[in-house]
């Protein structure tokens, strides 16, 4: 099974420290869930795993199937199996949507077991549809003049393509309207195996109504503070996060 741990991890951005002793462990099929307010590091966390420069990993260590995920470049963590949806994703000019998936699903295989131009077409028209996408956005370069919401179910199609062993979600439900966020949901929900495990990260409850985590984590000021099921999301739709900073004496 796929496994994602991290252990007492900190990170800084130029010089300050924003993750400060964060752990988790995700297996494969597993759905987990972090929630927490504004500028607590979950964004950090997500482009910290996957090995954005500007984040200093200062101490701690994270394995992805029992490989140290520190010591891999950044293209090997993809190829390993790890995927990122990025709250803001960039644009990658001069290269298609279609071209860039299908150069992602080669990455990690020999010569002669690549995915033929047929096999890729059969998929992507099949995941496509099951995302509700026009079969245009296959041929319009990667997330240039996408609508935020364009961008995130664009996410989807990759992860659906992809099939990674261990995803990480970031925000994937900003910008979404209601019938968006099923879909995305629905593709997310189709995922689900004993082979991928998922890490959600959301600000918002909302997405967990239709996905449902099996493990519900608060993160504050850079740390995992809380952990529960589901109902734990529930709560914190109802009540916020006021209730945990009683709970544990933290000041803003
Ligand atoms: P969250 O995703 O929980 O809202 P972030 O990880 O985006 O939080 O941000 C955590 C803290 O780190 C914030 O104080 C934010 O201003 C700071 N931060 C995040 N990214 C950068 C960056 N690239 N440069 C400088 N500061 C950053
Ligand atoms: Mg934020
Ligand atoms: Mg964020």
């Amino acid at each position: 099974k796929p496994n994602l741990t991290v252990n007492d991890l900190h990170v800084s951005i130029e010089e300050k420290e924003i993750l400060k002793g964060f752990g988790i462990e995700v297996n494969g099929g597993e759905i987990h869930a972090i929630m927490g307010p504004n500028g607590t590091g979950k964004s950090t966390l997500a482009s910290a795993l996957m090995g954005h420069p500007k984040y200093e990993v200062t101490s701690g260590d994270a394995s992805l199937n029992g490989e140290d995920l520190f010591e891999m470049e950044v293209d090997e963590r993809a190829r390993a199996g790890l995927f990122l949806a990025m709250q803001y994703p960039s644009e990658i000019a001069g290269v298609t949507n279609a071209d860039f998936i299908r150069s992602a699903m080669n990455a990690d295989k020999e010569e002669g077991e690549q995915v033929s131009l047929m096999q890729f077409i059969r998929k992507i028209d099949d995941k496509m549809s099951t995302l509700d996408m026009d079969q245009s956005f296959q041929h319009r370069y990667l997330n240039e003049g996408f609508s935020g919401g364009e961008k995130k179910r664009n996410e989807i199609l990759q992860l659906l393509m992809l099939e990674p062993k261990i995803a990480i979600l970031d925000e994937i439900d900003s910008g979404l309207d209601i019938d968006a966020l099923k879909v995305v949901a629905e593709g997310i929900n189709d995922m689900r195996s004993d082979d991928f495990g998922c890490l959600i990260i959301t600000h918002y409850q909302r997405l967990l109504n239709y996905i449902k985590p099996d493990f519900v984590h608060v993160m504050m000021q850079g740390r995992i503070v809380k952990s529960g099921g589901p109902e734990l999301a529930q709560k914190l739709e109802e009540q916020g996060y006021d209730w945990i900073k009683d709970e544990l004496g933290i000041e803003d």
